[in-house]
């Protein structure tokens, strides 16, 4: 309600190329020409997601954006990554009871003071009408950045650093699992790894931006 009176005021602008728009907040014509995430992520034998849909590959203006919302507090970026994702769930036929965010730690809570996959997954909320949940899933321990670390080092890292706080919330769950940038997929696997042992039936995780190790280092 308050956004559309204020949207009276102050026209939404494409949150990529600043044109004016009626609805959302990435331009059709932005969407169209994303460059999207081609080809498919192999779904290795132990993973525990059953889906891994990255939509956009990690560079260009992008990049820049997704570095701005991470770490510059440009928060408002979440609802353009969010509208990239719809797209790419309109396109996959994605559908779930729930989406979930990716959490980081209480630690890293405070410094940065919001959980970009969260604010992600409050707009996508609002586009799809599926309820999120930004309580169910968390960091339960600190870990070193998975960015600042070779691929080896990256399971051992994120292992027993994740739990569930509210196994009724997602027992027999479909559930859509939202995270910011992929590159090996261990932080999404241990995340699906708690959340089947605890009961959930589907997770289908879905990436705003795919990088390989060499250009994810920060
Ligand atoms: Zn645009």
């Amino acid at each position: 309600m308050l956004e559309e009176i204020v949207g009276l005021f102050f026209p939404r602008k494409c949150i990529f190329c600043n044109e004016k728009i009626n609805e959302r907040y990435t331009c059709r014509k932005c969407l169209n020409i994303i460059e999207y995430y081609k080809e498919r992520l192999e779904t290795p034998d132990d993973a525990y997601y059953d889906k891994l849909i990255c939509a956009i590959k990690y560079n260009g203006n992008l990049r820049t954006r997704m570095l701005k919302f991470k770490f510059d507090s440009v928060k408002y970026f979440a609802r353009g990554f969010a509208d990239i994702l719809f797209e790419k769930m309109v396109k996959y036929d994605v559908n779930a009871d729930l989406i979930i965010p990716v959490p980081i730690s209480k630690k890293r809570y405070r410094e940065r003071g919001y959980n970009q996959s969260e604010l992600i997954v409050k707009y996508l909320s609002k586009l799809t009408k599926i309820d999120y949940n930004r309580n169910v899933l968390i960091k339960s321990k600190n870990n070193l950045k998975q960015s600042r670390l070779p691929e080896e080092q990256r399971k051992e890292n994120v292992k027993d650093v994740y739990s569930i706080k509210n196994t009724e919330a997602i027992i027999g769950k479909n559930i859509i699992l939202v995270d910011d940038i992929c590159t090996t997929g261990s932080t999404v696997n241990e995340c699906s790894k708690v959340l089947k042992n605890s009961g959930a039936n589907r997770v289908i995780v879905l990436s705003v931006m795919y990088t390989n190790l060499r250009r994810a280092k920060l």
